[in-house]
């Protein structure tokens, strides 16, 4: 049948059991399970005109499939998650692979055996690897801070390449950090990897949607109970009332249309322009997408280049390697990071994580926790650096909770 998309204005408030903020993963996995397993009316507010957060894709003008907040490609151990998702479209395998392009040189990322020999030579690299795998084992995955607290004179000798190679300038325009400075989870997703497998993660389950994430959502959020509000957002049509006038005193309720809301709030948008940013705006790195649609079959050699050396972008992207899409033209995006200031005109993309961060982040969440109908739940309500798998399986959990009620 499609979408039910309403008009807020057209809302019967008392109609609706579950609210939900945001149709990303979080939102529109929690809004299905509601729908589906506890038969609740589901209302979902999303201020975009479209649905899927950021994984949402459509086709540009050459008539290529393209992502519009940043490439995603999705792999996981998580079964369930993975099952989850199957529900609602096929999948086409697809294991992303990445380049570093060092001075006109692809190197393989994250940096492994061949990587190794391409930077140090096959005899070098054949007795620095040893040594690498008499250390760590074979098949290892290495932090590059692991790498660096190393003494021995070789293993500092790679310690030192990949970290000035890989890791120092693209992590300077990415985070406006150095590696030193951002948080060692954030770095430890790329770990060096003493193999010949040249993907970008190993996961058990790894794929693409076949005809893209937006008809993946579409289909989650066709149900009779759920309606979507687009181009709505919750702060104009949310009333909160605190506790006290105290500048921290927590959330007492959630008023729509006068009359607070009684059943689940689950909110997946940032958790400090809920709160119109009163302990100042939390942190975060934007991005700006630029593409270029060229009159070739390819334009890179896999889906994407990272440029660790040179270049003011980090990466490029070519969309038809993620989705196997064939054509005599292709798309390619070029990924600028720059630090989020203006709500108005950019999305906060990736939190900074931090301590000084974190204990910032936790004075907003403490506005909620004596609100045990509100959720805050996704990457951005959590403050937190989730992947797409990590989303489903929290919001999975919530469902589970939330049905139980
Ligand atoms: P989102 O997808 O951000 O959804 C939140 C939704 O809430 C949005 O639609 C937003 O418009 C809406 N919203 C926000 N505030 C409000 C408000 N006040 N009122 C109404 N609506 C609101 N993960 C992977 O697993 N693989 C990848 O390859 C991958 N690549 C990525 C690349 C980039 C550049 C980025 C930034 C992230 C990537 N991720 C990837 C992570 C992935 O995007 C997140 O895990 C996922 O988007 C989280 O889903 P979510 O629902 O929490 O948030
Ligand atoms: N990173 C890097 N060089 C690379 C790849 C990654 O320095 O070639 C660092 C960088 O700090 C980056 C982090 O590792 O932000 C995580 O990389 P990932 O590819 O997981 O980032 P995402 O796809 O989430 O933007």
């Amino acid at each position: 049948m499609g979408v039910r998309y309403v008009d807020f204005k057209d809302v019967e408030i008392a109609q609706v059991d579950a609210l939900v903020v945001g149709s990303g993963f979080a939102g529109s996995v929690v809004a299905r399970e509601l729908a589906e397993r506890a038969d609740k009316r589901v209302l979902v507010i999303e201020k975009r005109a479209h649905v899927g957060g950021n994984m949402y894709d459509e086709t540009d003008e050459a008539g290529i499939l393209v992502h519009r907040y940043g490439p995603h490609i999705f792999h996981t151990n998580d079964k369930r998650a993975f099952d989850y998702v199957r529900r609602f479209t096929e999948w086409r395998d697809y294991s992303h692979k990445v380049l570093a392009d060092w001075y006109g040189t692809y190197l393989p990322v994250p940096f492994n055996k061949t990587s190794m020999e391409i930077a140090f030579g096959d005899e070098r690299a054949a007795c620095l690897t040893e040594k690498l795998v008499q250390t760590f084992g074979d098949e290892r995955k290495v932090t590059i801070n692991e790498l660096r607290a190393q003494e021995d004179p070789e293993l500092t000798e790679v310690a030192d390449f990949v970290y000035r190679n890989v890791f120092l300038y693209y992590t300077q325009k990415q985070w406006g950090l150095t590696p030193e400075e951002v948080d060692p989870s954030v770095t430890a997703r790329v770990p060096v990897f003493l193999s010949r497998d040249d993907r970008y993660f190993q996961d058990a389950y790894q794929g693409m949607p076949a005809e893209g994430y937006t008809p993946l959502f579409e289909r989650m959020l066709d149900h009779e109970n759920i309606s979507v509000c687009l181009n709505t957002e919750a702060e104009s049509v949310f009333d909160l009332e605190f506790e006290s006038d105290d500048e921290d005193a927590p959330l007492a309720e959630i008023c729509l249309n006068d009359t607070a809301f009684e059943g689940p709030i689950v909110y997946t948008g940032p958790l400090d322009e809920l709160f119109l940013s009163r302990f100042g705006r939390l942190p975060y790195r934007s991005l700006d997408f630029v593409y270029e649609t060229h009159d070739v079959d390819y334009k890179l050699p896999c889906g994407t280049v990272n440029f660790t050396v040179t270049e003011d972008y980090t990466r490029i992207t070519e969309f038809k390697h993620l989705t196997g899409q064939t054509s005599a033209k292709t798309t390619i995006m070029k990924e600028y990071s720059h630090p989020y200031e203006d709500p108005k005109r950019q999305t906060p993309y990736y939190a900074i994580l931090s301590e000084q961060n974190n204990a910032h982040y936790e004075r907003y969440r403490a506005l909620t926790s004596s609100l045990p109908n509100f959720h805050p739940l996704g990457r951005l309500a959590e403050y937190r650096y989730y992947n797409m798998d990590v989303i489903i399986g929290r919001a999975l959990a919530l469902a589970d909770q939330l049905v139980e009620d």
